[in-house]
């Protein structure tokens, strides 16, 4: 594991309150998580990172399985999460993990109208529960906090992960 640790800085240079490696096979896929999306979600077929678009939670576990390990991030609501996972997955990519793969946390902004085709496809990703994945119960097995938000001024906990190798 010692050979991930410099992507752990890396997280905390760029802003991450926390990160670890996870094993690939306690991220927890749900197919509840995918019809929320679609149904209390105002971002459902408005961006290419969302769904219909993004992976299905059946696609997402499929992928996870050619996975052993993965850079998870913690971040508070004043870091985008998405700023850092591409920037992970990118070093990760150079560093001869040909399969780093960075997922975020909510809808992609990086354009106010969202295209046909990305305009970003090297930043743009899917966010973690657009892939289908349940992010309190997998951020919880590994210690991190996150609560449902009763009120807008609610301190926000946000997760990214980078699948490695
Ligand atoms: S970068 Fe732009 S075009 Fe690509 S998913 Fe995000 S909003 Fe849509």
């Amino acid at each position: 594991m010692a050979k991930y640790t410099k992507y752990i800085k890396r997280a905390k240079e760029l802003g991450a309150t926390d990160s670890k490696i996870i094993p690939a096979d306690t991220v927890v896929t749900a197919e509840w998580v995918r019809i929320k999306c679609q149904f209390g979600c105002g971002g459902y077929g408005r961006r290419l990172t969302c769904p219909p678009n993004s992976p299905t939670p059946e696609q997402t576990r499929k992928m996870l399985s050619y996975y052993k390990n993965a850079l998870l991030i913690h971040v508070n609501e004043e870091v985008d999460i998405n700023d850092i996972v591409p920037i992970i997955e990118k070093e990760a990519f150079f560093d001869g993990y040909f399969k780093a793969f960075g997922i975020g946390a909510g809808p992609c902004y990086l354009c106010e109208k969202c295209s046909k085709f990305c305009k970003h496809p090297r930043e743009a990703r899917p966010a973690m529960e657009a892939c289908g994945i349940d992010v309190f119960s997998t951020v919880r097995a590994h210690g991190f906090p996150i609560e449902t938000l009763s009120r807008r001024d609610c301190k926000g906990n946000y997760y990214g992960l980078v699948l490695i190798e």
